[in-house]
């Protein structure tokens, strides 16, 4: 039987800062390589709900404030309906920075109105001001997210530990749902209380631009084993790939970010 895989890529022309189109290739290629088929389905003004009832995994990118304006104006009605039964009944997505603002309650921008979310995700994100610094530089968080870093360490023998790189002025604040992890290096949510992300059913939201997946291959196959195994309803164990060199690009990162991690570790 071969397998088929759709990935939704949310507004790749609003949606796409700082290279998280990194993140649909990274999806693609670890999927074709295994020899799955693959099919990138633009999620945007033309998209019906019927086209989003097909996808099978989501990527959401970044997005400046004015985009994210553009892109709430259209994420609406029967369409933002079946997004949110798809994410509520376990289809995995990777959202990145603004898409995970516009999943939540609403995003405050520093200049102009607030942007009403999908309420998916129980958090705020308000952006405290144009005068106020962004939080950019380079981003390690250890998953604390419970299920998702047992299924993570199932995959590499190892405690996830995710290497992003954040680039935001809004901070994000999470009510009732679960953090992706605990910020090692960085800032995360807020740059307060330590948390980075959340983690609800199987969407993982991040401020990790990065992209994270190609410096986070494992996560990648996460990804597509849980979207494989929720489509054909059977338990799907990836092939193994080689990826000697992002380790060894990570191990590089974690050297010059002077973070020394548990063993086993990669
Ligand atoms: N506009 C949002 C913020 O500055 C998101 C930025 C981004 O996606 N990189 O917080």
């Amino acid at each position: 039987m071969s397998f088929e895989i759709t990935i939704g890529w949310l507004y790749p022309k609003l949606m796409s800062t700082y290279g998280d189109r990194g993140n649909v290739i990274c999806i693609e290629r670890r999927s074709l390589w295994r020899g799955y088929n693959v099919k990138v389905l633009p999620l945007d003004q033309n998209t019906t709900a019927e086209d989003m009832a097909t996808v099978d995994l989501f990527v959401g990118g970044g997005a400046q404030d004015r985009q994210q304006e553009i892109v709430m104006r259209d994420l609406q009605g029967k369409k933002a309906e079946v997004l949110r039964e798809k994410i509520e009944n376990g289809t995995p997505g990777v959202f990145t920075c603004g898409s995970p603002q516009l999943l939540g309650h609403y995003y405050e921008p520093g200049l102009g109105q607030r942007i009403e979310g999908l309420g998916i995700l129980d958090m705020v994100s308000l952006h405290p001001g144009e005068n106020t610094r962004r939080c950019i530089g380079n981003l390690v968080v250890e998953v604390t997210a419970s299920r998702l870093a047992q299924e993570l360490e199932e995959i590499t023998g190892c405690k996830p530990y995710l290497i992003g790189f954040e680039n935001h002025g809004g901070r994000t604040k999470l009510a009732n749902v679960e953090a992706l992890g605990r910020v090692v290096y960085g800032l995360g949510n807020n740059g307060e209380d330590g948390t980075e992300g959340a983690f609800y059913r199987n969407a993982i939201a991040t401020y990790s631009h990065g992209p994270l997946l190609p410096k986070n291959p494992f996560v990648a196959d996460w990804l597509i084993q849980t979207a494989l195994q929720l489509k054909y309803q059977q338990s799907i164990t990836l092939s193994q790939l080689d990826d000697t060199l992002a380790m060894q690009a990570r191990e590089a990162m974690f050297k010059r970010l002077k973070v020394s991690l548990p063993a086993p570790a990669l």
